[in-house]
């Protein structure tokens, strides 16, 4: 075999709940405006389909920690499912959907939102806004058979409130967003779909600490730093 130019990159993975392993990461894709309210909030008509945005693989975040990003002032959560998918394909039928789903995991999509305001001001891609390094702080995933994702989904910044929504109100269902997805991308496993924030969106600072929740799911807990 030819040999590598340098030393190839480490695989970004994300711990497995109750196992031994863990999850590889291949791609990140990100689902925008998939709850009413919050697409309101960004102003945005609520019945504007869904669309699709990418973090790179190693934005994802594992741990207490989550650096304050270079380059903003306005650093915004957004609390999320977080999809994984053991298997994929182009085309995926939303009856076929679910065969594919390894597990979920509670995320934060994190935003340069003055980044992102800039860009879509433009008309230019939103990458400087959402795909930065750490973006994707994330925790453990839990094997689909033992998570229910159909209750409250939450977030608090240091013991206030900030996020409150329920799963059951996204615009498009997960299984109608893999086979969504599939028309775009060759999905394949290692993949992990964030599927939108409910409304409540807000700023972040150093020191803040943030606490997320997906009933059914679990927790997600971390300190910007
Ligand atoms: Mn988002």
């Amino acid at each position: 075999m030819t040999p590598f130019a340098f030393p190839p990159p480490a695989q970004s993975t994300v711990p497995v709940e109750g196992g031994d392993s863990v999850f590889p990461v291949r791609r990140i894709l990100c689902v925008g405006r998939n709850y009413a309210a919050h697409a309101r909030e960004m102003g945005a008509d609520q019945r504007d389909p869904p669309f699709f945005f990418a973090k790179p693989a190693d934005a994802v975040v594992v741990g207490d920690k989550v650096p304050y990003p270079v380059a903003t002032h306005e650093l915004h959560h957004e609390i999320e499912l977080v999809v994984a998918l053991k298997s994929g394909g182009a085309n995926i039928a939303v009856e076929e959907a679910m065969d594919h789903v390894f597990g979920y995991a509670v995320g934060v999509d994190l935003t340069r939102r003055d980044l992102q305001a800039a860009a879509k001001a433009k008309g230019h891609p939103w990458d400087a806004g959402k795909g930065f390094d750490a973006s994707a702080p994330i925790s453990a995933i839990v094997p689909a058979g033992r998570a229910h994702p159909d209750g409250a989904i939450t977030l608090s910044v240091n013991g206030q409130p900030r996020q409150h929504g329920q799963v059951a109100a996204m615009i498009w269902t997960i299984p109608e967003i893999i086979a969504e997805a599939s028309k775009l991308w060759t999905l394949a496993a290692g993949d992990l779909i964030f599927t939108g924030t409910p409304e409540g969106v807000g700023a972040l600072g150093r020191g803040d600490r943030v606490e997320g929740a997906v009933e059914g799911v679990g927790k997600l807990a971390f300190t910007v730093v």
